[in-house]
Protein backbone atom coordinates (compact mmCIF):
# COMPACT_ATOMS: atom_id res chain seq x y z
CA UNK A 1 0.00 0.00 0.00
CA UNK A 2 2.97 2.55 0.56
CA UNK A 3 4.29 2.27 -2.33
CA UNK A 4 0.66 3.65 -3.97
CA UNK A 5 1.26 6.65 -2.14
CA UNK A 6 1.32 9.65 -4.24
CA UNK A 7 4.22 11.53 -2.00
CA UNK A 8 4.70 14.23 -4.75
CA UNK A 9 4.19 18.12 -4.51
CA UNK A 10 0.61 18.18 -4.65
CA UNK A 11 -0.09 15.96 -1.69
CA UNK A 12 1.80 15.58 2.11
CA UNK A 13 4.96 15.65 0.11
CA UNK A 14 8.39 18.29 0.16
CA UNK A 15 7.20 21.43 -2.32
CA UNK A 16 11.01 22.31 -2.23
CA UNK A 17 13.39 19.31 -2.79
CA UNK A 18 16.39 19.54 -0.63
CA UNK A 19 18.79 16.88 -0.55
CA UNK A 20 17.20 15.69 3.17
CA UNK A 21 13.79 15.26 1.81
CA UNK A 22 14.08 12.36 1.09
CA UNK A 23 14.03 11.76 4.69
CA UNK A 24 10.65 14.06 5.17
CA UNK A 25 9.37 11.47 2.35
CA UNK A 26 10.60 8.43 4.03
CA UNK A 27 9.01 9.17 7.54
CA UNK A 28 5.65 9.56 6.14
CA UNK A 29 6.20 6.03 4.78
CA UNK A 30 6.87 4.54 8.01
CA UNK A 31 4.12 6.88 9.41
CA UNK A 32 1.26 5.80 6.89
CA UNK A 33 2.07 2.28 8.02
CA UNK A 34 0.70 3.18 11.34
CA UNK A 35 -2.38 5.23 10.40
CA UNK A 36 -5.36 4.35 9.13
CA UNK A 37 -5.87 5.62 5.33
CA UNK A 38 -8.68 8.24 6.20
CA UNK A 39 -6.20 9.60 9.57
CA UNK A 40 -2.96 10.01 7.27
CA UNK A 41 -4.98 11.54 4.60
CA UNK A 42 -6.53 13.81 7.22
CA UNK A 43 -3.68 14.94 9.10
CA UNK A 44 -0.66 14.24 7.11
CA UNK A 45 -1.72 14.61 3.14
CA UNK A 46 -2.34 18.59 4.11
CA UNK A 47 0.91 19.18 5.55
CA UNK A 48 4.03 20.16 3.14
CA UNK A 49 7.23 19.84 4.30
CA UNK A 50 9.28 22.94 2.13
CA UNK A 51 12.76 22.24 3.46
CA UNK A 52 15.12 20.44 6.03
CA UNK A 53 17.48 22.72 6.83
CA UNK A 54 20.25 21.12 9.28
CA UNK A 55 17.98 19.89 11.92
CA UNK A 56 15.29 22.41 11.03
CA UNK A 57 12.27 20.95 9.55
CA UNK A 58 10.28 23.70 8.03
CA UNK A 59 6.26 22.74 7.55
CA UNK A 60 3.34 24.64 6.01
CA UNK A 61 0.04 23.60 7.25
CA UNK A 62 -3.35 24.80 5.77
CA UNK A 63 -4.76 25.76 9.11
CA UNK A 64 -4.29 26.14 12.77
CA UNK A 65 -6.09 23.52 13.51
CA UNK A 66 -4.07 21.10 11.23
CA UNK A 67 -1.17 22.43 12.57
CA UNK A 68 -1.81 22.40 16.12
CA UNK A 69 -3.55 18.80 15.93
CA UNK A 70 -0.66 17.25 14.23
CA UNK A 71 1.29 18.89 16.85
CA UNK A 72 -0.43 17.63 19.80
CA UNK A 73 -0.77 14.26 18.11
CA UNK A 74 1.68 13.14 15.84
CA UNK A 75 4.44 15.61 16.16
CA UNK A 76 6.80 13.15 18.50
CA UNK A 77 6.22 10.63 16.73
CA UNK A 78 7.49 12.00 13.46
CA UNK A 79 10.27 13.18 15.53
CA UNK A 80 11.05 10.04 16.57
CA UNK A 81 10.92 8.66 13.39
CA UNK A 82 12.95 11.42 11.71
CA UNK A 83 15.65 11.53 14.23
CA UNK A 84 16.67 7.63 14.28
CA UNK A 85 20.16 7.31 13.83
CA UNK A 86 20.74 10.92 14.11
CA UNK A 87 22.68 12.26 17.16
CA UNK A 88 21.21 15.37 17.40
CA UNK A 89 17.67 16.46 18.25
CA UNK A 90 15.02 17.93 14.90
CA UNK A 91 12.72 20.55 15.64
CA UNK A 92 10.13 21.42 13.57
CA UNK A 93 9.49 25.56 12.60
CA UNK A 94 6.39 26.14 10.73
CA UNK A 95 4.20 28.13 8.60
CA UNK A 96 0.50 28.43 8.10
CA UNK A 97 -0.56 28.96 4.31
CA UNK A 98 -2.68 31.51 3.57
CA UNK A 99 -2.98 30.77 0.07
CA UNK A 100 -5.04 28.39 -0.77
CA UNK A 101 -6.82 29.34 -4.06
CA UNK A 102 -4.15 26.98 -5.65
CA UNK A 103 -6.25 24.36 -4.76
CA UNK A 104 -9.06 25.52 -6.36
CA UNK A 105 -10.51 23.71 -9.57
CA UNK A 106 -10.08 25.76 -12.28
CA UNK A 107 -13.37 24.76 -13.93
CA UNK A 108 -15.42 26.17 -11.17
CA UNK A 109 -18.01 27.95 -13.17
CA UNK A 110 -20.35 29.85 -10.39
CA UNK A 111 -16.66 31.53 -8.72
CA UNK A 112 -14.84 34.58 -11.00
CA UNK A 113 -13.01 36.01 -7.82
CA UNK A 114 -10.97 34.12 -5.56
CA UNK A 115 -12.72 32.93 -2.41
CA UNK A 116 -11.01 33.77 0.82
CA UNK A 117 -8.76 31.14 2.05
CA UNK A 118 -9.86 29.86 5.62
CA UNK A 119 -6.69 31.40 7.07
CA UNK A 120 -7.65 35.03 5.93
CA UNK A 121 -10.97 34.76 7.29
CA UNK A 122 -9.62 34.12 10.42
CA UNK A 123 -7.26 36.88 10.54
CA UNK A 124 -10.68 38.82 9.78
CA UNK A 125 -12.13 40.48 12.73
CA UNK A 126 -15.57 38.97 14.06
CA UNK A 127 -17.94 39.36 11.66
CA UNK A 128 -21.55 39.47 12.97
CA UNK A 129 -21.23 42.89 11.59
CA UNK A 130 -21.16 41.52 8.36
CA UNK A 131 -23.40 43.87 6.39
CA UNK A 132 -25.53 41.67 5.02
CA UNK A 133 -25.92 40.20 8.21
CA UNK A 134 -27.19 43.15 9.71
CA UNK A 135 -29.05 43.73 6.91
CA UNK A 136 -31.27 40.76 7.18
CA UNK A 137 -30.87 40.82 10.72
CA UNK A 138 -32.55 43.97 10.69
CA UNK A 139 -35.32 43.37 8.30
CA UNK A 140 -36.39 40.47 11.31
CA UNK A 141 -36.55 42.51 14.25
CA UNK A 142 -34.24 40.92 16.99
CA UNK A 143 -36.88 38.06 18.54
CA UNK A 144 -35.02 35.15 19.51
CA UNK A 145 -37.71 32.51 19.42
CA UNK A 146 -38.15 29.50 17.58
CA UNK A 147 -39.43 30.98 14.50
CA UNK A 148 -35.73 31.64 14.03
CA UNK A 149 -35.95 27.64 13.25
CA UNK A 150 -38.76 28.18 10.90
CA UNK A 151 -37.22 27.56 8.03
CA UNK A 152 -35.75 24.18 9.07
CA UNK A 153 -36.19 21.68 11.35
CA UNK A 154 -36.32 22.38 15.55
CA UNK A 155 -33.08 22.12 17.45
CA UNK A 156 -33.50 19.65 19.94
CA UNK A 157 -33.29 21.06 23.42
CA UNK A 158 -31.41 17.92 24.65
CA UNK A 159 -28.80 17.87 22.36
CA UNK A 160 -26.02 20.29 23.67
CA UNK A 161 -22.40 20.59 24.24
CA UNK A 162 -22.99 20.18 27.96
CA UNK A 163 -25.25 16.79 27.36
CA UNK A 164 -21.86 15.57 24.98
CA UNK A 165 -19.36 13.67 26.43
CA UNK A 166 -15.63 14.09 25.17
CA UNK A 167 -13.62 10.89 24.45
CA UNK A 168 -10.43 10.44 22.21
CA UNK A 169 -13.42 9.00 19.64
CA UNK A 170 -14.95 12.14 19.01
CA UNK A 171 -12.48 14.68 20.63
CA UNK A 172 -11.51 16.66 16.89
CA UNK A 173 -15.22 16.71 16.11
CA UNK A 174 -16.47 17.87 19.62
CA UNK A 175 -13.48 20.86 19.69
CA UNK A 176 -14.19 21.71 15.67
CA UNK A 177 -17.69 21.96 16.79
CA UNK A 178 -16.89 24.17 19.48
CA UNK A 179 -14.61 26.29 17.87
CA UNK A 180 -16.84 26.84 15.13
CA UNK A 181 -19.74 28.03 17.64
CA UNK A 182 -17.59 30.41 19.32
CA UNK A 183 -16.69 31.52 16.21
CA UNK A 184 -19.02 31.10 13.62
CA UNK A 185 -17.55 31.68 9.79
CA UNK A 186 -14.53 31.82 10.90
CA UNK A 187 -11.60 29.48 10.19
CA UNK A 188 -13.07 26.48 9.88
CA UNK A 189 -15.65 27.23 7.25
CA UNK A 190 -17.22 24.73 6.41
CA UNK A 191 -17.03 22.16 8.87
CA UNK A 192 -17.28 18.68 7.83
CA UNK A 193 -18.07 16.18 10.08
CA UNK A 194 -18.30 12.41 9.36
CA UNK A 195 -18.86 9.34 11.19
CA UNK A 196 -20.87 5.96 11.29
CA UNK A 197 -24.81 5.77 12.26
CA UNK A 198 -25.81 7.07 16.02
CA UNK A 199 -22.11 7.86 17.14
CA UNK A 200 -23.82 11.66 17.88
CA UNK A 201 -23.08 14.02 14.54
CA UNK A 202 -26.49 15.45 14.87
CA UNK A 203 -25.86 15.99 18.34
CA UNK A 204 -23.06 18.25 17.14
CA UNK A 205 -24.82 20.44 14.78
CA UNK A 206 -27.53 20.60 16.97
CA UNK A 207 -25.40 21.61 19.66
CA UNK A 208 -23.39 24.49 17.34
CA UNK A 209 -26.96 25.66 16.56
CA UNK A 210 -28.04 26.16 20.00
CA UNK A 211 -24.94 28.14 20.94
CA UNK A 212 -24.75 30.10 18.21
CA UNK A 213 -28.76 30.76 18.13
CA UNK A 214 -27.58 31.96 22.07
CA UNK A 215 -25.06 33.90 21.50
CA UNK A 216 -26.33 36.15 18.61
CA UNK A 217 -30.15 36.20 18.67
CA UNK A 218 -31.02 37.64 15.90
CA UNK A 219 -29.12 35.63 13.37
CA UNK A 220 -31.12 32.92 11.16
CA UNK A 221 -29.66 29.02 12.34
CA UNK A 222 -30.69 26.95 9.64
CA UNK A 223 -30.74 23.46 10.53
CA UNK A 224 -32.55 20.80 7.97
CA UNK A 225 -31.97 17.24 6.62
CA UNK A 226 -30.32 17.19 3.58
CA UNK A 227 -33.56 15.14 2.33
CA UNK A 228 -35.25 18.38 3.42
CA UNK A 229 -33.29 20.42 1.38
CA UNK A 230 -34.20 18.21 -1.61
CA UNK A 231 -37.56 18.35 -1.43
CA UNK A 232 -38.37 21.75 -0.67
CA UNK A 233 -35.80 22.36 -3.86
CA UNK A 234 -37.81 20.10 -5.93
CA UNK A 235 -41.55 21.64 -4.78
CA UNK A 236 -40.13 25.06 -5.84
CA UNK A 237 -38.97 24.61 -8.84
CA UNK A 238 -42.21 22.78 -9.46
CA UNK A 239 -44.18 25.44 -7.82
CA UNK A 240 -41.89 27.90 -9.73
CA UNK A 241 -40.75 29.70 -6.54
CA UNK A 242 -37.23 28.84 -7.10
CA UNK A 243 -36.14 32.59 -6.29
CA UNK A 244 -38.28 31.99 -3.08
CA UNK A 245 -36.09 28.78 -2.56
CA UNK A 246 -33.21 31.14 -3.37
CA UNK A 247 -33.75 34.00 -1.45
CA UNK A 248 -34.37 31.70 1.71
CA UNK A 249 -31.40 29.94 1.93
CA UNK A 250 -28.67 32.32 0.31
CA UNK A 251 -29.74 35.51 1.61
CA UNK A 252 -32.13 34.64 5.01
CA UNK A 253 -29.31 32.09 5.97
CA UNK A 254 -26.96 33.22 8.64
CA UNK A 255 -25.99 29.69 9.51
CA UNK A 256 -26.58 26.61 7.40
CA UNK A 257 -26.34 23.54 9.33
CA UNK A 258 -26.77 20.53 7.15
CA UNK A 259 -26.99 17.07 8.40
CA UNK A 260 -26.72 13.78 6.30
CA UNK A 261 -25.40 15.11 3.31
CA UNK A 262 -24.42 12.17 1.91
CA UNK A 263 -27.74 12.18 0.41
CA UNK A 264 -26.66 14.66 -2.36
CA UNK A 265 -25.01 11.63 -3.87
CA UNK A 266 -26.12 11.18 -7.08
CA UNK A 267 -28.78 14.12 -7.05
CA UNK A 268 -27.45 16.47 -9.88
CA UNK A 269 -29.34 18.70 -10.31
CA UNK A 270 -29.76 19.06 -5.93
CA UNK A 271 -26.20 19.13 -5.83
CA UNK A 272 -25.72 22.18 -8.12
CA UNK A 273 -28.84 24.19 -5.90
CA UNK A 274 -26.39 23.43 -2.96
CA UNK A 275 -23.58 24.34 -4.95
CA UNK A 276 -24.74 27.40 -5.48
CA UNK A 277 -26.20 27.93 -1.82
CA UNK A 278 -22.54 27.06 -0.36
CA UNK A 279 -21.53 29.53 -2.34
CA UNK A 280 -23.50 32.06 -1.33
CA UNK A 281 -23.38 31.49 1.85
CA UNK A 282 -19.77 30.99 2.20
CA UNK A 283 -18.35 34.09 0.23
CA UNK A 284 -20.09 36.28 2.70
CA UNK A 285 -18.50 34.55 5.44
CA UNK A 286 -21.55 32.89 6.93
CA UNK A 287 -20.93 29.42 8.83
CA UNK A 288 -21.96 25.92 7.12
CA UNK A 289 -21.35 22.90 8.65
CA UNK A 290 -22.68 19.38 7.29
CA UNK A 291 -22.32 16.09 8.67
CA UNK A 292 -22.22 12.87 6.61
CA UNK A 293 -21.65 8.59 7.09
CA UNK A 294 -18.50 8.97 5.05
CA UNK A 295 -15.78 10.81 4.21
CA UNK A 296 -16.31 13.49 1.29
CA UNK A 297 -14.09 11.09 -1.21
CA UNK A 298 -16.43 8.10 -0.13
CA UNK A 299 -19.68 10.09 -0.88
CA UNK A 300 -20.85 8.17 -3.98
CA UNK A 301 -21.86 10.35 -7.28
CA UNK A 302 -20.70 13.61 -5.41
CA UNK A 303 -19.06 16.65 -7.86
CA UNK A 304 -15.74 17.16 -7.46
CA UNK A 305 -16.32 20.58 -7.03
CA UNK A 306 -18.97 19.96 -3.70
CA UNK A 307 -15.75 17.59 -2.51
CA UNK A 308 -13.12 20.04 -3.29
CA UNK A 309 -15.12 22.95 -1.53
CA UNK A 310 -15.46 20.49 1.66
CA UNK A 311 -12.06 20.73 2.06
CA UNK A 312 -11.51 24.22 2.43
CA UNK A 313 -12.30 23.74 5.84
CA UNK A 314 -11.87 21.13 8.47
CA UNK A 315 -13.28 17.90 7.96
CA UNK A 316 -13.39 16.12 11.75
CA UNK A 317 -14.45 12.59 12.29
CA UNK A 318 -15.90 10.67 14.81
CA UNK A 319 -15.05 7.45 15.77
CA UNK A 320 -17.22 4.50 17.67
CA UNK A 321 -16.50 5.56 21.70
CA UNK A 322 -14.32 3.67 23.66
CA UNK A 323 -15.04 1.79 26.39
CA UNK A 324 -14.71 4.58 29.08
CA UNK A 325 -16.43 6.97 26.57
CA UNK A 326 -19.28 3.99 26.55
CA UNK A 327 -19.96 4.19 29.88
CA UNK A 328 -19.20 8.24 30.63
CA UNK A 329 -22.34 8.32 28.02
CA UNK A 330 -24.67 6.38 29.67
CA UNK A 331 -23.27 7.61 33.21
CA UNK A 332 -24.85 11.13 31.87
CA UNK A 333 -27.46 9.95 30.45
CA UNK A 334 -28.63 8.40 33.27
CA UNK A 335 -27.94 11.86 35.09
CA UNK A 336 -29.36 13.61 32.79
CA UNK A 337 -32.65 11.50 33.04
CA UNK A 338 -32.24 10.72 36.68
CA UNK A 339 -31.83 7.06 36.60
CA UNK A 340 -30.08 5.37 39.17
CA UNK A 341 -27.62 3.68 37.25
CA UNK A 342 -24.80 1.69 39.92
CA UNK A 343 -21.14 1.67 37.75
CA UNK A 344 -20.97 -1.72 37.61
CA UNK A 345 -24.19 -1.62 34.97
CA UNK A 346 -22.98 1.08 33.33
CA UNK A 347 -19.96 -1.16 32.53
CA UNK A 348 -21.50 -3.79 31.94
CA UNK A 349 -24.14 -2.47 29.70
CA UNK A 350 -21.04 -0.11 27.93
CA UNK A 351 -19.51 -3.72 27.14
CA UNK A 352 -21.94 -5.19 25.68
CA UNK A 353 -22.86 -2.30 22.89
CA UNK A 354 -19.89 -1.02 21.22
CA UNK A 355 -20.43 0.89 17.98
CA UNK A 356 -23.73 2.37 18.43
CA UNK A 357 -24.50 5.02 21.06
CA UNK A 358 -28.16 5.13 20.12
CA UNK A 359 -28.48 1.57 20.66
CA UNK A 360 -26.33 1.74 23.93
CA UNK A 361 -28.86 4.78 24.98
CA UNK A 362 -31.89 2.45 23.57
CA UNK A 363 -30.33 -0.25 26.11
CA UNK A 364 -30.56 2.04 29.17
CA UNK A 365 -33.52 3.11 28.38
CA UNK A 366 -35.17 -0.12 28.36
CA UNK A 367 -33.59 -0.90 31.18
CA UNK A 368 -34.55 1.85 33.58
CA UNK A 369 -38.21 1.55 31.98
CA UNK A 370 -38.60 -2.39 32.90
CA UNK A 371 -37.31 -1.37 36.28
CA UNK A 372 -39.44 1.65 36.88
CA UNK A 373 -42.33 -0.65 35.48
CA UNK A 374 -41.76 -3.86 38.04
CA UNK A 375 -40.11 -1.23 41.48
CA UNK A 376 -36.87 -3.03 40.49
CA UNK A 377 -33.65 -2.00 41.15
CA UNK A 378 -31.25 -1.72 38.18
CA UNK A 379 -28.95 -4.60 38.94
CA UNK A 380 -26.28 -6.64 36.61
CA UNK A 381 -28.65 -9.25 37.05
CA UNK A 382 -31.57 -7.45 36.20
CA UNK A 383 -29.60 -5.64 33.12
CA UNK A 384 -28.64 -9.35 31.77
CA UNK A 385 -32.19 -10.02 31.15
CA UNK A 386 -33.06 -7.18 29.91
CA UNK A 387 -29.99 -7.36 27.45
CA UNK A 388 -30.51 -10.86 26.71
CA UNK A 389 -34.62 -9.53 25.69
CA UNK A 390 -32.80 -6.86 23.19
CA UNK A 391 -30.28 -8.80 21.75
CA UNK A 392 -32.63 -11.39 20.57
CA UNK A 393 -34.80 -8.79 19.28
CA UNK A 394 -31.36 -6.47 17.30
CA UNK A 395 -30.75 -10.73 16.39
CA UNK A 396 -34.60 -10.66 14.52
CA UNK A 397 -33.74 -7.73 12.64
CA UNK A 398 -30.56 -9.15 11.10
CA UNK A 399 -30.93 -9.46 7.57
CA UNK A 400 -29.38 -12.20 5.73
CA UNK A 401 -27.54 -9.90 3.57
CA UNK A 402 -25.91 -7.86 6.68
CA UNK A 403 -24.48 -11.56 7.67
CA UNK A 404 -22.89 -12.15 4.60
CA UNK A 405 -21.31 -8.48 4.26
CA UNK A 406 -19.79 -9.32 8.00
CA UNK A 407 -18.92 -12.74 7.48
CA UNK A 408 -17.15 -11.76 4.01
CA UNK A 409 -15.60 -8.67 5.11
CA UNK A 410 -13.92 -10.93 8.38
CA UNK A 411 -12.54 -13.67 6.18
CA UNK A 412 -11.47 -10.78 3.30
CA UNK A 413 -13.16 -12.59 0.83
CA UNK A 414 -16.19 -10.98 -1.56
CA UNK A 415 -20.02 -11.53 -0.62
CA UNK A 416 -20.24 -12.94 -4.29
CA UNK A 417 -18.09 -15.84 -3.43
CA UNK A 418 -20.06 -16.72 -1.33
CA UNK A 419 -22.93 -17.06 -3.42
CA UNK A 420 -20.68 -18.49 -5.77
CA UNK A 421 -20.40 -22.24 -6.28
CA UNK A 422 -16.70 -22.42 -6.08
CA UNK A 423 -15.02 -25.60 -4.21
CA UNK A 424 -11.86 -24.01 -2.88
CA UNK A 425 -10.88 -23.74 0.92
CA UNK A 426 -10.65 -20.15 0.66
CA UNK A 427 -14.30 -19.87 -0.23
CA UNK A 428 -16.13 -23.02 1.16
CA UNK A 429 -15.47 -21.81 4.98
CA UNK A 430 -16.63 -18.44 5.18
CA UNK A 431 -19.44 -19.65 3.19
CA UNK A 432 -20.66 -22.53 5.68
CA UNK A 433 -20.12 -19.89 8.08
CA UNK A 434 -22.19 -17.84 6.87
CA UNK A 435 -24.86 -19.86 6.25
CA UNK A 436 -24.78 -21.06 9.68
CA UNK A 437 -24.50 -17.96 11.01
CA UNK A 438 -27.66 -16.82 8.59
CA UNK A 439 -29.71 -19.70 9.73
CA UNK A 440 -29.14 -18.76 13.60
CA UNK A 441 -29.11 -15.02 13.70
CA UNK A 442 -31.91 -14.33 10.61
CA UNK A 443 -34.57 -17.47 11.61
CA UNK A 444 -34.68 -17.67 7.46
CA UNK A 445 -35.98 -21.69 6.32
CA UNK A 446 -33.30 -23.46 4.80
CA UNK A 447 -34.77 -23.16 1.30
CA UNK A 448 -34.78 -19.19 1.76
CA UNK A 449 -31.61 -19.12 2.40
CA UNK A 450 -30.62 -21.35 -0.32
CA UNK A 451 -32.20 -18.97 -2.71
CA UNK A 452 -30.39 -16.44 -0.70
CA UNK A 453 -26.64 -17.72 -1.61
CA UNK A 454 -27.20 -17.57 -4.95
CA UNK A 455 -30.03 -20.20 -5.50
CA UNK A 456 -28.37 -23.51 -4.05
CA UNK A 457 -30.72 -26.17 -2.83
CA UNK A 458 -31.89 -26.19 0.60
CA UNK A 459 -29.85 -29.44 1.59
CA UNK A 460 -26.61 -27.62 1.01
CA UNK A 461 -27.50 -25.37 3.42
CA UNK A 462 -28.53 -27.99 6.04
CA UNK A 463 -25.17 -29.70 5.37
CA UNK A 464 -23.10 -26.52 5.64
CA UNK A 465 -25.50 -25.63 9.35
CA UNK A 466 -24.36 -29.19 10.47
CA UNK A 467 -21.52 -29.09 9.51
CA UNK A 468 -20.42 -25.78 11.26
CA UNK A 469 -22.49 -26.97 14.55
CA UNK A 470 -20.28 -30.05 14.78
CA UNK A 471 -16.80 -28.56 14.14
CA UNK A 472 -17.77 -25.73 16.83
CA UNK A 473 -17.49 -28.41 19.60
CA UNK A 474 -14.22 -29.75 18.22
CA UNK A 475 -12.23 -26.64 16.74
CA UNK A 476 -11.82 -23.85 18.98
CA UNK A 477 -10.07 -21.43 16.97
CA UNK A 478 -13.37 -21.83 14.52
CA UNK A 479 -15.65 -21.23 17.65
CA UNK A 480 -13.62 -18.29 18.34
CA UNK A 481 -13.84 -16.77 15.11
CA UNK A 482 -17.64 -17.48 14.53
CA UNK A 483 -18.13 -15.80 18.28
CA UNK A 484 -16.47 -12.54 17.11
CA UNK A 485 -18.56 -12.36 13.53
CA UNK A 486 -21.55 -13.05 16.05
CA UNK A 487 -20.39 -10.05 17.99
CA UNK A 488 -19.96 -7.67 15.47
CA UNK A 489 -23.49 -8.29 13.67
CA UNK A 490 -24.80 -7.91 17.52
CA UNK A 491 -22.96 -5.21 18.57
P1 LIG B 1 -25.67 10.38 14.35
O1 LIG B 1 -26.26 11.66 13.86
O2 LIG B 1 -24.18 10.34 14.28
O3 LIG B 1 -26.29 9.17 13.72
P2 LIG B 1 -26.82 11.19 16.85
O4 LIG B 1 -26.23 12.52 16.98
O5 LIG B 1 -28.25 11.11 16.45
O6 LIG B 1 -25.96 10.25 15.89
O7 LIG B 1 -26.59 10.42 18.23
C1 LIG B 1 -27.33 9.28 18.61
C2 LIG B 1 -27.63 9.39 20.09
O8 LIG B 1 -26.43 9.18 20.80
C3 LIG B 1 -28.16 10.74 20.46
O9 LIG B 1 -29.16 10.59 21.43
C4 LIG B 1 -26.96 11.45 21.06
O10 LIG B 1 -27.33 12.36 22.05
C5 LIG B 1 -26.17 10.30 21.65
N1 LIG B 1 -24.74 10.52 21.65
C6 LIG B 1 -23.85 10.19 20.69
N2 LIG B 1 -22.61 10.53 21.06
C7 LIG B 1 -22.71 11.09 22.27
C8 LIG B 1 -21.76 11.64 23.18
N3 LIG B 1 -20.46 11.67 22.91
N4 LIG B 1 -22.22 12.12 24.36
C9 LIG B 1 -23.53 12.07 24.65
N5 LIG B 1 -24.47 11.57 23.85
C10 LIG B 1 -24.07 11.07 22.67
MG1 LIG C 1 -27.74 11.98 12.48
Amino acid sequence: MLSDLPLDSTSAGTSRTTGSSELWDDALRVIARKLSAQNFDLWFRPIRCQEIDGQTISLLAPNQFIKEWFETHYQQVVLEVIGEGSSRPYTIRWTIDDSHTDEEPAKEPAITKPTPSPAKVASEPARPSDSRRQASAAQRGSKSTPEHQDLGQELLARYIFDSFVIGPSNQLAAAASRAVADNPGGKYNPLFIYGGVGLGKTHLLHAIGHQIQADHPTWRILYLKTETFMNEYINMVRSGKIDEFRVKYRDNTDVLLMDDIQYLGGKERTQDEFFHTFNALFESHRQIVVTADKYPHEIPDLEERIRSRFQWGLIADIQAPELETRVAILQKKAELDQIALPPEVALFLATNIKSNVRELEGLLIRVAAFASLQQRPITIDFAQDTLRNFLTQTAAQLTVEAVQREVASYFGVKVTDLKSSSRQSSVTKPRQVAMYLARKLCKSSFPELGLKFGGKDHTTVLSACRKVEALLDSDPQLRGMVSEIERHLLA
